[in-house]
C-alpha cells in the first residue's frame, strides 16, 4: 500500500504526495519536522503538516525572493533573512559576489541542524560560508531590537500560524523598515492569493502606511497548492521597481549568476498582477 503525505494547511483542500522513503519525523522544541523522499519532488520538508520546501521547485520561490530585490536594488552589499532555515536563501543570497554581509535569523536551531543532514543539496554550503552570520533567536525580538541596517530584507517565513504569526503583524513590519538602510527592500512571503488571500491583504495594508513604494509580485510554486505564490515589496524609493529591462539584463550578466527560472523579462512580468489579485491590494 502506497503510503501519501497529506497536507492540512487547508480545511477544504488538500494536496497529497507519495511517501516512497521517511528519513525524518521528529518534533523540535518549536515544531513538527518531517523530510521524506517523493519520486518527483525529491526530499521535501514539512513543518507541522505544510510543505515547507521541495528538492524538485525551491528554485523557482529562492530565487524570486532573491534576485528580484537584489537586481532591483544593484548596489546590495547587507542583507537579513528571516527564517530561511533549510538554507535555501542563503544559498541564493550567498552567490552574489557583491554582497559581503548576510545575517539570517531562524527561531528553530533543529529546521537547521537536520537541513544540513538531510537537505544538504538546499543550502549547498552555505552554512560555512563566511559571510553568513547565523543567529538562533525570534525574528520579531530582532528586529525590534537590533541596531543594524541593511540593503534588502528577506522574510522567508512559515505562514501565520504558531511561530510565523509575529511575522505578519504591523509592528514587525514597522521594525523591519527602521532595519533598511537607505533606498533599502523589503520582501515577504505572503502565501498563494486564491487560497489564503487574508495572508496578502494584511501584509498591504500595512505596506501602504509604512512605505512610499510598495506592492506584490508573483510566481507559481507547484508544490504552494492553488495557483501563484505572492511576494510583498515595501521600499521608501521608487528606484528598485523602475529599473529597466536594459537595466536588470546588465546587471544580471555582471552578476555572472546562471538560474533555473529567474530572468530580467520574468522579473518585470511578475509585478504584472491577474485582476483577483489586484483586487486584493488596499
Ligand atoms: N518557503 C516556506 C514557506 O513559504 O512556507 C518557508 C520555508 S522556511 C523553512 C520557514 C522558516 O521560518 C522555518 O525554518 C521556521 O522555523 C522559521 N520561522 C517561523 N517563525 C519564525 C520566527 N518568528 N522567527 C524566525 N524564524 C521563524
Amino acid at each position: 500500500m502506497s503510503r501519501f503525505f497529506d497536507e492540512t494547511l487547508h480545511s477544504d483542500y488538500r494536496q497529497s504526495l507519495k511517501i516512497d522513503e521517511v528519513l525524518y519525523d521528529n518534533q523540535s522544541d518549536v515544531q513538527h519536522i518531517q523530510v521524506f523522499q517523493n519520486s518527483r519532488f525529491g526530499r521535501v520538508l514539512t513543518l507541522d503538516g505544510v510543505v515547507q520546501t521541495t528538492e524538485g521547485d525551491e528554485f523557482i520561490y529562492h530565487e524570486m525572493l532573491t534576485h528580484v530585490p537584489i537586481l532591483a536594488h544593484g548596489a546590495a552589499r547587507r542583507v537579513l533573512i528571516v527564517g530561511g532555515g533549510d538554507g535555501g536563501m542563503a544559498r541564493e543570497v550567498l552567490r552574489h559576489a557583491r554582497i559581503d554581509h548576510v545575517t539570517m535569523v531562524e527561531i528553530d536551531a533543529g529546521v537547521v541542524e537536520f537541513s544540513k543532514t538531510y537537505l544538504p543539496r538546499l543550502s549547498g554550503g552555505a552554512f560555512d560560508d563566511p559571510r553568513l552570520d547565523l543567529v538562533i533567536a525570534d525574528g520579531a525580538d530582532f528586529m525590534a531590537q537590533s541596531d543594524q541596517h541593511f540593503d534588502v530584507i528577506i522574510i522567508d517565513s512559515t505562514d501565520p500560524i504558531g511561530p510565523g504569526e509575529v511575522l505578519f503583524t504591523d509592528s514587525f513590519y514597522d521594525h523591519a523598515r527602521a532595519r533598511l538602510a537607505e533606498g533599502g527592500i523589503l520582501v515577504t512571503q505572503n502565501g498563494v492569493p486564491f487560497m489564503q488571500p487574508d495572508e496578502l491583504t494584511g501584509t498591504m495594508r500595512a505596506f501602504k502606511q509604512l512605505f512610499a513604494d510598495w506592492g506584490c509580485y508573483i510566481a507559481s510554486i507547484p508544490t504552494y497548492a492553488g495557483g501563484p505564490m505572492a511576494f510583498g515589496w515595501g521600499s521608501q524609493s521608487p528606484a528598485g521597481r523602475a529599473v529597466t529591462p536594459e537595466q536588470l539584463g546588465e546587471r544580471f550578466a555582471a552578476s555572472g549568476i546562471e538560474t533555473r527560472y529567474y530572468t530580467p523579462a520574468v522579473h518585470k512580468a511578475a509585478f504584472g498582477l491577474p485582476a483577483y489579485i489586484e483586487k486584493l491590494l488596499p
